[in-house]
């Protein structure tokens, strides 16, 4: 086991406090880069670190930032995605509630590399305690003289506000958060423009999630060879898992890119509750295909769990057990995504309403076997021709509870009953 980078902290009890962190060797990395490097070493040392996106999509952080057009006359934003709404997801959460100046260093320079005098932090709205704690992790950093005009004496200015969100899911999707940042309905926009050349304000931005940016300070510090040490050679660094569903430990876990999703769940969550039999897994968030048992002996890294039929996404890892109904767990799912769907687009707005009648029928017992086509066609007029990810992951857990257990669908609909002994 790696040391932990980003936990570090996290159990002491005043680490959100400005002391505590300097104390902990903190807001170290600022005035180093501030006084010693170029915006454009800053994107080349994240570059070579590997440091990708920790808030589903895994883009390259370093790539992102050098796509932010330097020669612009427009001022430049830096957003922090803090809109953590994947069910399951809890860890961006942790991170700011009781470590926020990490987070904060981490977009000091940020803003830095990418030229921005202006960065928000668009919080989910449900998190008031830890929007408050920003606020007043904010106001300590200013008054340390770590933000506002001329910091620690080098020139560069920079402001940061905290953005409450409007409490919907679709918030978190980048150019829906732009435009609730802009204080308009947040529809999703078309790309291109990607942000980095038309985002915030119409202006050049980066869009970053806390995790990530709760990274660049350590590999400022570190090194991007430090960094690239840890992890596989594709996925690097650590990766917080979210340890949730049937284990008797859950909780957030930040362990090395690569670590086996076995060792995850029996060593670190104390294996299945009840001493059940482990049934199924969702290793990335909602959005993520389901694994069955037999496919669990996986590692949890970008490229590993593709080949495993799945993805990492936002590192949520949902455990359920022999005592699951695959075809309820859907159902739920498919529940979720069609509150939340926007409305923007027919194929996602339409088709998640009869997916979710078609799936309660099923579920109640009056479902007919020709609705498993019906479902599987559905799906299939809906992946891929929506206009945000949300409609493709309406779609994943209809089809890979398909996939993998599709005798627990039949048995609903001929029986007109769940399978599953509950024990
Ligand atoms: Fe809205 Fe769904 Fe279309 Fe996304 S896919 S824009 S959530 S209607």
């Amino acid at each position: 086991m790696t040391e932990k980078i980003l936990f570090k902290y996290i159990d002491q009890p005043d680490q959100y406090k400005i002391d505590t962190y300097i104390k902990n060797g903190g807001y170290q990395a600022v005035p180093r880069v501030l006084k010693e490097l170029s915006p454009e070493q800053v994107i080349d040392i994240i570059k070579k670190s590997g440091l990708r996106g920790r808030g589903g999509a895994g883009f390259p952080t370093g790539m992102k930032w050098g796509f932010v057009p330097k020669d612009s006359s427009k001022p430049r934003f830096l957003l922090c995605n803090a809109d953590e709404g994947e069910p399951g997801t809890f860890k961006d959460r942790e991170l700011m509630q009781k470590d926020p100046h990490q987070l904060l260093e981490g977009i000091i320079i940020s803003s830095y590399a990418i030229g921005a005098n202006l960065s928000f932090i668009y919080i989910r709205g449900e998190f008031a305690f830890e929007a408050n704690r920003l606020e007043e992790a904010i106001k300590e950093a200013y008054n340390k003289g770590f933000l506002g005009k001329n910091i620690l004496g080098t020139g560069f200015d920079l402001e940061i506000k905290v953005h409450r969100g409007g409490g919907a899911y679709i918030c978190g999707e980048e150019t829906s958060l732009l435009s609730s940042i802009e204080g308009v309905r947040p529809l999703v926009r078309l790309r291109p423009p990607y942000p980095a050349i038309s985002g915030c304000y119409e202006c050049p931005s980066a869009v970053n999630n806390v995790e990530t940016l709760s990274n660049v300070p350590h590999i400022i510090i570190n090194g991007a060879e430090w960094y690239a040490g840890i992890g596989t050679p594709k996925s690097k660094g650590t990766k917080i898992f979210c340890l949730s569903g049937q284990v008797n430990k859950p909780g957030n876990y930040e362990l090395p890119m690569g670590t086996p999703l076995r060792e995850l769940i029996e060593e670190y969550g104390g294996g299945i509750k009840n001493n059940r039999k482990l049934k199924a897994v969702i290793p990335g968030g909602v959005s993520t295909q389901v694994l069955p048992v037999t496919k669990v002996d996986v590692k949890l890294d970008f490229e590993s769990l593709i080949e495993a039929g799945s993805m990492l996404g936002s590192g949520a890892v949902i455990v359920m057990d022999e005592n699951t109904c695959m075809v309820e767990t859907a159902y739920r799912l498919v529940q979720f995504f069609e509150h939340e769907s926007c409305g923007e687009c027919t194929p996602c707005r339409e088709g998640t309403y009869w997916l979710s009648r078609i799936m309660k029928r099923i579920v109640q017992g009056q479902g007919r076997m020709e609705d498993i086509d019906l479902l599987l066609d559905l799906c299939d007029n809906i992946f891929g021709k929506t206009i945000c990810p949300l409609g493709d992951s309406v779609t994943i857990p209809i089809t890979s509870t398909l996939q993998h257990f599709r005798e627990e669908y039949e048995y609903h609909i001929k029986n007109k009953r769940c399978p599953v002994e509950r024990k």
